[in-house]
């Protein structure tokens, strides 16, 4: 008889499906038209619908099957019943066929710390931007990000009508990452990918610094980790506060798993333990490969405007 899986693999298969209904409930709310916007801290920190009909979907959903774990979502909502139809119970089987690396296996519940962005680029959602938009489910264990899930609801949305519609990529420490095909950047090419609706003269100084070929400007840390694993971009540059744990775990966990870095500007690596603070102030910088070039070229300027 098999040994029943281990606790990390069946966190991972039921995120798999819980960002797959998640995504489900982004495709509706947006078909819907209605999407409730709230202003948070300011007409570019934005809620929908759909970032708390997800977040409970996600977190009621996790919290069911795996009650002792701590689940940290990005939207502070009022602590009501969840609508039954929000539930999702399934797993992938596919997840739960791969062997939990050794280092995982001892893993107990009440250790898991699970970081959730409902809905990444809420911005770019709300002006049509579609495929910005992810969904992003990170597991952390002793403070590191060992496991993500991130969902692109509107995967392929503008190859027509037959095209399937949407795309769930996972990955774990030691196992690897799938659902997306790995592919280099292009040799000798400096393509920086950042924000697009949360510049700043910081963030604008330090990538003219790094003297990048092209510069792409997308919405989304999920979306633009996304870019770096498929060789569209080849570093991700963030000088600003902003970004937050729920937006980093997940990918972070996924580019590790791939042999890429992330950290902050400094080259600090984020901590996902559940004490730590939200905000990651100093930044981001992400590559897959040849994450030296672009650290080095940080200015000590910019370096010194972002406190960690
Ligand atoms: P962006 O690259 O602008 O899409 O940002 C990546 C993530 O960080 C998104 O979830 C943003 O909402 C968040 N973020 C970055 N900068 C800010 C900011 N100034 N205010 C609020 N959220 C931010
Ligand atoms: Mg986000
Ligand atoms: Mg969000």
């Amino acid at each position: 008889r098999m040994a029943s899986p281990a606790l990390l693999m069946r966190v991972v298969a039921s995120a798999y499906s819980v960002a797959e209904k998640a995504a489900t409930i982004v495709r509706n709310v947006m078909a819907a038209g209605d999407l409730g916007i709230v202003e948070k801290t300011g007409a570019n920190d934005l809620q929908t619908k759909a970032d708390r009909l997800v977040q409970m979907s996600i977190c009621a959903s996790l919290a069911r099957k795996f009650p002792k774990a701590t689940i940290i979502g990005e939207e502070e909502l009022p602590n009501n019943e969840v609508n039954e139809e929000l539930l999702e119970e399934g797993h992938c089987e596919e997840i739960l066929k791969k062997a939990c690396p050794p280092q995982f296996t001892g893993i107990k519940e009440e250790e898991l710390v699970i970081w959730v962005d409902p809905l990444d680029g809420t911005k770019e959602y709300t002006e049509g931007l579609l495929d910005h938009v992810t969904v992003l489910i990170g597991i952390a264990y002793g403070g590191k990000a060992i496991a993500g899930v991130i969902n692109q609801p509107y995967y392929n949305y503008e190859a027509g009508p037959d095209a399937v519609l949407g795309r769930t990529i996972w990955g774990v420490l030691g196992i690897g990452a799938f659902g997306f095909q790995l592919t280099e950047a292009p040799a000798g090419k400096h393509i920086i990918i950042t924000t697009r609706s949360h510049s700043s003269s910081l963030v604008n100084d330090c990538i003219s610094a790094l003297n990048p070929d092209s510069v792409i400007r997308v919405g989304g840390a999920g979306n633009k980790i996304i870019q770096l694993i498929e060789g569209k971009a080849s570093a991700y540059v963030f000088a600003s506060p902003g970004c937050k744990k729920w937006d980093t775990c997940a990918p972070e966990a996924i580019l590790h798993a791939v042999g890429g870095k992330i950290t902050d500007i400094h080259g600090n690596s984020f901590q996902y333990n559940k004490e730590v603070k939200h905000m990651n102030s100093a930044g981001v910088l992400a590559t897959l490969r040849n994450y030296d070039y672009y650290a080095s070229r940080i200015p000590n300027t910019v370096k010194q405007s972002l406190v960690p």
